[in-house]
């Protein structure tokens, strides 16, 4: 048996088995060895009868016969006592028939689990036994909890994994010897004994120390790795022009912040390069990002270059685009815009592609249907992409063929990361950050609401709408569910159009109506042909409708702190206070949670909060991230991200080769495929 053979080869698994470990993700027996524990139960305190105490306890005792026999129909109970030299205990298992036969009378046992009072009686109950030994895996010691599956419990996989173990020494090291000395680490063989069967807590805070130091590690260096390819990679330098930059500033209505000029600043430095430029811009909601792009914009279409805007949706790519005309207007340069998108008829989409090679047009505003499309780009110098957290490798190729060269890449977002986790993610981005907003935005005023307030609620947004105002409402669902007790779209639309606004211009917007449908309805809220606009969260992103001031989210306990951040930015967005009314499913105490959005308004606070109560897959599930499969390493572990970053960058500089260390070579490719964020 080695580490690569089949779990059929361990004693007692056959196809069955072998079945359900597959639905683990686990095939071979190293797949087994590296099956982590979800967590643990501390067994390891062995007390002497008369000192237990209610609670979970172990015991070490003899056994005397156990009995088993039904109280009822379908309710057998197997009763046995326990004994050492202070005292005896009962023990009781329920529907557990099998468990007096597997018990050998008069034999020492350890006995691990609860210790309660049941039919008026002091007894352990349901507890773990077995037989003395110098090497007890399911009681006696610090016990792990595997994620099970039906007819896979812990208690087997931990005598599988037992078994397994005498392999543990054919782990050859997977990290160079100088990082595990430098860092401290245990040996990666004995990390993963210690998952499985810690001796003692500490023992397992290094296994983890080591464990987790190894996945932010691979993680970094694909990070580190993709970036330094990139850097080879060559560029059109793009110089700066302070008379354009301080002509398009004069005719800005309003005066940048001073996050959006250090930016700025940042962007023109890199654009300068005759590397590309890979630049992360992190805002929140409403900090004033498409200015600072179309900043970028104006520089390399001086230059003769054309710049290509990429949105998340249709409607976001035209709204864009109307924005980037505005702001174009006073430089002459409104015409010069276009716009490219599946939703235009044959005819204005040729006229695009003829204006867009003969150079006609420099700056192309579409979804990132654009490298797709057959359109001549020769001349792009830059490429901007919103709110899109992944623009991977290939897309990247697609416009390097395109181009015939590298073409500087902005990227935007509005999901405020924390740093630490932006320099593991991110790694290979350069970051810049507007974490102010501009002077004057008053912070929306968010409240959580109880169904029985509705009709007051529907009172006062009634006057905002009375004064001119326009609301959204996003509900979970688009339809009416069975499974998802919650409001549906079609439910409240039909609801608010026909009795508590029915004097009021009602529209439906959902993701499963027609792009061209969307786009009508979206135009006519802009246009303000409608007052209430009700939605899923396809409006979540960039949706810019400044005379829109209350954002109503009905149940709210159903959306993640991040999306309702998100939302509530969709109102405010002029010189209007915005208001957000967090509805509740139902009366119930709202959580942490909804509670912070109401105290709080940036989206970096909250985003750290978030991190902290749900953990990174709350990030990875809006990033789709879940094939960074970071198992054990926690991401607000700064000492262990910091340690793992600098062994990184030490592991280029010494100019290490990843074909020496196989396992490393094997994770590291496979996550610069989907580490390439931007
Ligand atoms: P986001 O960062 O969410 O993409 P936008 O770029 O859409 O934000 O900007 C939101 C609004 O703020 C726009 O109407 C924009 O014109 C305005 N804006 C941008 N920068 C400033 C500023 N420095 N002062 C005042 N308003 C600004
Ligand atoms: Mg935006």
């Amino acid at each position: 048996m080695t580490l690569t053979s089949n779990v059929t080869s361990l004693k007692g698994v056959g196809e069955e088995l072998a079945k359900k470990f597959a639905s683990l993700g686990v095939y071979t027996v190293g797949d087994l060895l590296e099956y982590y524990p979800r967590r643990y139960d501390d067994y390891s305190h062995v007390l002497p009868i008369n000192r237990i105490k209610p609670g979970v306890v172990t015991i070490k005792a003899v056994i005397k016969q156990a009995k088993g026999h039904f109280v009822r129909r379908g309710m057998h109970i197997t009763e046995a006592v326990a004994s050492d030299e202070t005292g005896s205990v009962r023990l009781i298992w329920f529907n557990q028939p099998y468990r007096a036969a597997a018990i050998k009378a008069d034999s020492e046992y350890y006995i691990s689990g609860e210790f309660a009072l049941k039919r008026q009686r002091l007894s352990i109950q349901n507890p773990s036994v077995e037989l003395v030994s110098e090497f007890p895996v399911n009681t006696a010691r610090i016990i792990p909890i595997y994620r099970e599956t039906r007819g896979l419990k812990s208690a087997q996989i931990r005598r599988l994994i037992r078994e397994s173990l005498p392999l543990l020494p054919s782990y050859t090291e997977t990290l160079p010897a100088w990082m595990i000395e430098e860092q401290k680490l245990i040996p990666k063989a004995a990390a993963l004994r210690t998952m499985h069967f810690p001796g003692n807590t500490d023992e397992l805070v290094e296994a983890k120390r080591r464990l987790g130091f190894e996945e932010v590690l691979e993680l970094t260096l694909a990070a580190l790795l993709n970036k330094y390819e990139l850097m080879q990679e060559h560029a059109i330098s793009i110089p700066f022009d302070q008379g354009l930059a301080k002509e398009f500033v004069s005719h800005l209505p309003f005066t940048l912040t001073d996050a959006q000029k250090k930016t700025v600043w940042q962007i023109y430095l890199d654009m300068q390069k005759t590397q590309p430029m890979n630049r992360l811009v992190e805002g929140d909601v409403g900090s004033g990002k498409t200015v600072v792009a179309t900043m970028a914009a104006v520089m390399a279409m001086k230059q003769g270059f054309q710049v290509a805007l990429m949105a998340p949706t249709e409607l976001l790519a035209r709204q864009h685009a109307e924005t980037i005309h505005d702001l174009l207007e006073p430089l002459g340069q409104s015409g010069h815009v276009t716009l490219l998108v599946g939703g235009l008829k044959p005819k204005q989409k040729a006229e695009a592609h003829k204006r867009i090679k003969s150079g006609d047009v420099g700056f192309i505003v579409g979804t990132n249907a654009i490298i797709q499309e057959k359109v001549d780009m020769h001349k792009l110098g830059l490429v901007v992409i919103d709110e899109q957290h992944r623009f991977g490798v290939d897309q990247r190729k697609a416009l390097q063929a395109k181009a015939g060269h590298m073409p500087h890449v902005l990227s935007l977002t509005a999901t405020p990361i924390p740093r630490s986790l932006a320099l593991t993610l991110y790694g290979e981005l350069d970051i810049s950050v507007i974490d102010v907003k501009p002077a004057g935005r008053k912070p929306i005023i968010t409240k959580i609401t109880s169904p029985n307030s509705r009709k007051a609620l529907y009172e006062k947004i009634d006057q905002e709408l009375a004064d001119g105002r326009q609301m959204f409402v996003v509900t979970p669902l688009i339809s009416e569910s069975e499974v998802m007790p919650a409001r549906s779209a079609e439910e409240v639309y039909e609801e608010l159009r026909t009795k508590a606004f029915k004097h009021r211009r009602v529209g439906l917007l959902h993701g499963k109506m027609k792009p061209q449908e969307k786009d009508d309805i979206m135009q006519q809220f802009m246009r303000h042909e409608l007052d209430i606009l009700v939605a899923t969260t396809v409006i979540e992103v960039g949706v810019n409708v400044p005379n829109a001031t209350v954002m109503l989210i009905e149940n709210a306990e159903r959306f993640g702190l991040a999306q309702i951040h998100q939302l509530r930015g969709r109102v405010g967005r002029a010189d209007y206070q915005g208001y957000a009314y967090l509805m509740m499913g139902d009366s119930s105490e709202p959580s942490r949670r909804l509670r912070a959005l109401e105290s709080s308004t940036d989206g970096f606070e909250l985003a750290e909060l978030d991190l902290e109560i749900r953990g990174p897959g709350a990030i990875y599930g809006t990033m789709q991230h879940g094939q960074l499969d970071l198992r054990i390493a926690k991401l607000t572990d700064t000492k262990l991200i910091a340690a793992a970053r600098s062994s990184a960058q030490a592991f280029i500089d010494k100019g290490e080769n990843l074909v020496q260390y196989k396992h490393l070579m094997n994770r590291v490719s496979r996550l610069r495929a989907v580490t390439n964020l931007n």
